[in-house]
């Protein structure tokens, strides 16, 4: 069973083809990636049309170097997955387009795969898979979330974000210090030359007693340093000179300092999941997912509760093509793909607020 599948729901067109036979975790044969990062740097955030364009652009030619490692013709493919949502809409409709006219020119099935599920589930193509039953915690750039996941369909939110994405804190407060767009890994990076105690930055909803985020406060707290350290009046605007009044060494304390606070709120959050539903393995996925700080806490967490902590593979954190083909394969071997061109799951459509909650079993 061939799967190819099609990323497309923000600035990164992804493709990707796995072998999801028998019932062995699916295998990647094929994967190429093109990330539209530099081209949206120039606006501080991704343009929606521009994504669209760009993923009319790069889509065939990423296919056609799929098909090439995998060594196959296209018409080896015996089904084609695409991300359905959530997403930007016109950025969805070129995956979802491109997917559903291939799949119809094949004759072969198409299937609207979730994204959150992907992020979800690729840790699976690690060196290092998990099993069920996990606790996910998902950290990317709209979404930061706590699940307890007993298979493949079976999702129960425990906690989520009230307002700001984890990516998100890392993004915004990066870009309070001009490090550009997403400033995530950039953040980290200049984090390394500062001290994480500099500065002390909220930890919300630590102490709540559920398992909710917050990470709206982080902005303010991090835009009202950033002023004081420019000298400048708390209630002036924020403007692009604040940052540039810093010196480096002010600037990496800053994002130092952050990082540490983001970092430290995931952290006790996801072991006090692990607390509330007993189980033993924690799986993190999503972009924020490669923070090194992340991973190194979590890891020193986990071994001293005798825990297993599952990853993605460092360049499968953020979007993807391989993790979607990877979540229809799974979908597929869990009997829940639609395997008839006349099914529902075969139309030409997107959901850019599409809940995971709706790909969900019954538990
Ligand atoms: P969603 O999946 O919720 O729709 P998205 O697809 O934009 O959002 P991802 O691609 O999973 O999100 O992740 C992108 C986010 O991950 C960005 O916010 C980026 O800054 C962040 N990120 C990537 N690498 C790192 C890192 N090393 N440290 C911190 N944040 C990081
Ligand atoms: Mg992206
Ligand atoms: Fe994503």
């Amino acid at each position: 069973m061939l799967i190819l599948g099609f990323e497309s729901s923000c600035d990164e067109t992804g493709v990707a083809l796995v072998d999801a036979s028998g019932s062995a975790t699916p295998r990647l044969l094929g994967h190429a990636l093109h990330s539209q990062i530099e081209m949206h740097q120039a606006y501080g955030g991704v343009v929606p049309e521009l994504a669209s364009r760009d993923h009319i652009r790069r889509v065939l030619p990423l296919t056609d170097s799929v098909m090439q490692q995998a060594g196959l013709p296209l018409s080896a493919v015996d089904a084609i997955a695409y991300t359905r949502g959530p997403g930007l809409a016109g950025a969805l409709l070129v995956g979802s387009g491109v997917a559903c006219a291939m799949a119809m020119a094949l004759g072969k099935p198409a299937m609207g795969v979730h994204h959150l599920e992907g992020h979800l589930l690729s840790p699976f193509l690690s060196a290092d898979p998990p099993e069920f039953p996990f606790v996910a915690l998902l950290v990317s750039g709209g979404h930061t979330q706590l699940m307890r996941v007993d298979g493949v369909g079976r999702y129960q939110m425990l906690g989520e974000t009230i307002d700001d994405a984890a990516g998100e804190a890392f993004d915004k407060s990066a870009k309070l210090l001009g490090l550009g767009y997403p400033g995530g890994p950039a953040l980290s990076r200049l984090a390394q030359q500062g001290s994480p105690t500099a500065f002390k930055f909220p930890r919300p909803l630590l102490h709540s007693g559920d398992l909710d985020f917050s990470f709206a406060g982080l902005k303010t707290a991090v835009l009202t340093q950033v002023k004081r350290l420019a000298n400048e009046r708390p209630e002036g605007p924020a403007t692009p000179q604040l940052a540039a009044a810093l010196g480096l060494a002010q600037k990496a304390d800053v994002a130092a300092s952050a990082q540490a606070a983001i970092v430290d709120v995931l952290v006790k959050k996801s072991m006090a999941a692990i607390a509330s539903t007993g189980l033993t393995r924690l799986v993190v996925a999503g972009g924020v997912g490669a923070n090194a700080l992340l991973r190194e806490q979590l890891n020193a967490e986990c071994e001293r509760r005798s825990l297993r902590v599952h990853y993605p593979e460092l360049h499968l954190c953020t979007d993807n093509g391989a993790m979607i083909a990877l979540a229809a394969g799974l979908r597929y071997q869990a009997g829940l793909m639609p395997t008839t061109l006349s099914e529902p799951g075969y139309r030409f459509d997107v959901s850019p607020r599409w809940p995971l909650a709706s790909v969900c079993i019954a538990a």
